[in-house]
């Protein structure tokens, strides 16, 4: 058996008007995310972990944040794409290790919600899938409220 690790990182500035989108899953909160997609922070580390075990580049090498096509898409469309590579390849998802890093809003209440999603997408047991959720005691761009920061690690496995 071969393994392969992979981590991915992601962070997005709040905006007015917009819904926050954490994991596909749509969080009540008065600001969201600005970019060119949905702006999903957690799902493109998630996407850039898968990539990068797989030494298949990243997120903005196979979706073009200048491409009209994936302009406001579901991010969870574009982990299904990163899913069909890997799958092509052989790949199996041993786990996923997830850390969302924001002030506010406070995440515990969703997380499960978005942990379900995920594990649902990925094809996983809720056991192989986790989400943490932190502050940073008020330092830096999160804790001033500026945006949210996501990170990931995977790990990929060849049977
Ligand atoms: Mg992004």
């Amino acid at each position: 058996m071969k393994y392969r690790i992979g981590n991915g990182l992601d962070a997005h500035r709040f905006t007015e008007g917009r819904p926050l989108i954490l994991g596909g899953i749509k969080i009540a909160f008065p600001k969201g995310l600005a970019g060119h997609s949905d702006a999903d922070v957690l799902t493109h580390a998630i996407i850039d972990a898968l990539l990068g075990a797989a030494a298949l580049d990243d997120i903005g090498t196979h979706f073009p944040d200048d491409d009209p096509q994936y302009r406001n898409i579901n991010s969870i469309l574009l982990l299904r794409q990163v899913l069909e590579m890997l799958t092509q390849r052989g790949f199996k998802i041993g786990n996923l290790d997830t850390v969302i890093v924001a002030q506010e809003p406070k995440l515990q209440p969703q997380i499960p919600a978005i942990r379900q999603n995920l594990a649902r997408e990925m094809n996983l047991p809720l056991t192989d899938i986790s989400i943490k959720a932190k502050t940073t005691e008020g330092m830096g761009f999160t804790g001033r409220g500026e945006g949210i920061l996501s990170m990931a690690t995977v790990l990929l496995y060849l049977p």
